[in-house]
């Protein structure tokens, strides 16, 4: 993608202007530079680009496309995908901050993975024949829902792009997606290889903007059908509030405080190992982050001085470089932020046994060393707010009850992990415990078929697996046929 092609919008298969012809600076957190000048889509914007989904939506073009064309589309833009996954993973990595080596060997074939799963869904999505009383044929048909909106955050830019955009396609849908106004380009870029792949004019468009503006006229847009959304839940309680105007479907995919649980009888080794990449892959800017480390007191002092040790030899630097572990925080905001809460952790009295400094790599950036607050209550705010950075609160537990009980004590549920050998007490911890995805010796694992999202104010509907797919991106017409 050329330079002069990020300060515009894709819509129609085209790059078009912006109504007010404004533009926004996109930043590389490693350096601070500016990698991009973006096109600042507003309201008129989002409107041309809903009104060009909604003619594709009825065009013969679309509409008449067969289920296992529209497969062979996805699958074709899966493989573009991979073609350019070096490319793509290192606009992702040079405007998010992580590492290259979590953009191209982990988000690119997820990418990819994605567009080719749901590939797979469009050409099987069928209805029912019911058995009803009287003299009467009917069925169910499986339609798409209409313009679907894909609003999404800045963490995992292209991952949790196309684990909307490929279902929301594959069964029919059309797509406007407000991208991060922090990380734009790879979504800009997948509309390009998209109209590569084949995908009609207006089957998918791509409006970068603030939230406040392209993403409330979206949610707002009468035309729109469904709102698929994936940010935190503050914005996500907004957009449930202004969706309701308009009766429009949503699934909110949001924040979370996610406990990561070490049973006395674990692995220990093995555990020290997840707690520490459930926290700090990603730069623990990850919805599933295991922010909060719950270790049974039995072995509380030998599991932290292990996750401290290991902790500080994670290589923080230039994301480019292989060897780094701990990329740039994606904003100054964000990692004034997480600062932020590092000064209310000692306030609150927690005990800060590594990190907690803002660092620069050759005098730029905005990194932070891999935190750990130890000897945490679990009601204090950094075991209670979601902070999205390297920051690990660690608390005691005493037994099974216990452990579940402070697991629990959150507003949120979106994900949770044990380490145990014990599997009566790993099944019983699974069923307990009120979150979307429970991970049993081992942490941070996802596939294309495997349904994830919250429980609790961490959201509902579901991303990923095809039976949520069905359920968010289609709707059940049902025909009665009189027979007499
Ligand atoms: P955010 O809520 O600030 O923004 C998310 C998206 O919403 C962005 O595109 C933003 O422009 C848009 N937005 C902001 N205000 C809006 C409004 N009023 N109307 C419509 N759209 C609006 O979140 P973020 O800071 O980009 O991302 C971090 C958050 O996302 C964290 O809370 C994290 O836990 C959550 N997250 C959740 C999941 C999940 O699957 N549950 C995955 C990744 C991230």
């Amino acid at each position: 993608m050329s330079e002069a092609v990020r300060d515009r919008l894709w819509i129609g298969n085209e790059w078009v202007d912006a109504a007010s012809g404004e533009r926004f600076e996109v930043t590389n957190p490693a350096t601070e530079e500016t990698l991009a000048r973006v096109a600042c889509g507003g309201e008129e914007d989002v409107d041309r680009a809903v009104q060009s989904a909604s003619t594709a939506l009825a065009s013969k073009e679309w509409k008449r496309l067969s289920p296992h064309d529209r497969s062979r589309l996805l699958w074709r833009l899966g493989d573009l995908v991979e073609e350019h996954a070096d490319e793509l993973g290192e606009l992702e990595t040079r405007n998010n901050g992580k590492p290259y080596f979590e953009s191209r060997a982990v988000d690119m074939p997820f990418v990819a993975e994605s567009f080719r799963y749901f590939a797979g869904l469009a050409d099987k999505i069928q209805g029912a024949t019911i058995p009803v009383s009287g003299p009467f044929l009917n069925y169910t048909l499986r339609e798409p829902v209409g313009v679907v909106g894909c609003i999404v955050p800045w963490n995992f830019p292209l991952s949790i792009t196309s684990w909307k955009v490929a279902p929301a396609l594959a069964c029919g849908n059309t797509v406007v997606l407000k991208p991060a106004e922090q990380t734009p380009l790879t979504a800009l870029r997948l509309g390009e290889l998209a109209a590569e792949a084949g995908f009609p004019p207006g089957v998918l468009n791509v409006v970068s903007g603030f939230g406040k503006e392209a993403g409330s006229a979206l949610v707002r847009h009468p035309k729109v059908a469904l709102i698929a959304f994936t940010g935190s839940t503050e914005t996500g309680k907004i957009v449930m509030r202004e969706a309701a105007e308009t009766v429009k479907k949503v699934s909110l995919e949001l924040g979370g405080k996610s406990p990561n649980v070490i049973f006395e009888d674990a692995d220990l080794g093995a555990a020290v190992r997840g707690a520490s990449t459930g926290i700090f892959y990603g730069k623990g800017e990850v919805c599933a982050a295991g922010s909060r480390v719950l270790v049974q007191r039995s072995v509380y002092e030998e599991v932290l001085e292990a996750f401290t040790e290991r902790s500080k030899k994670m290589a923080i630097g230039d994301p480019m470089d292989k060897k780094t572990r701990i990329g740039a925080i994606v904003s100054k905001a964000q990692l004034e932020r997480v600062l932020r809460y590092v000064e209310i952790g000692r306030t609150e009295g927690a005990r800060l046994v590594t990190g907690g400094e803002a660092k620069k790599v050759d005098g730029k950036g905005n990194f932070l060393e891999a935190t750990i607050f130890a000897d945490v209550e679990p009601d204090m705010q950094i075991a209670q707010e979601e902070i999205f950075g390297p920051v690990a609160a660690v608390i005691p537990f005493d037994d099974l009850e216990d452990g579940i009980e402070k697991a629990n004590r959150t507003i949120y549920g979106l994900a949770a992990g044990l380490w145990t050998r014990d599997v009566g007490k790993a099944h019983r911890f699974a069923s307990e415990i009120q979150a979307g995805t429970v991970w049993i010796n081992t942490y941070n694992q996802y596939d294309a078929a495997s349904p994830f999202g919250g429980y609790k104010q961490s959201g509902f509907g579901r991303d990923l697996g095809y039976e949520a797919a069905l359920e968010k991106y289609t709707q059940t017409k049902s025909v009665w046929v009189a027979l007499d």
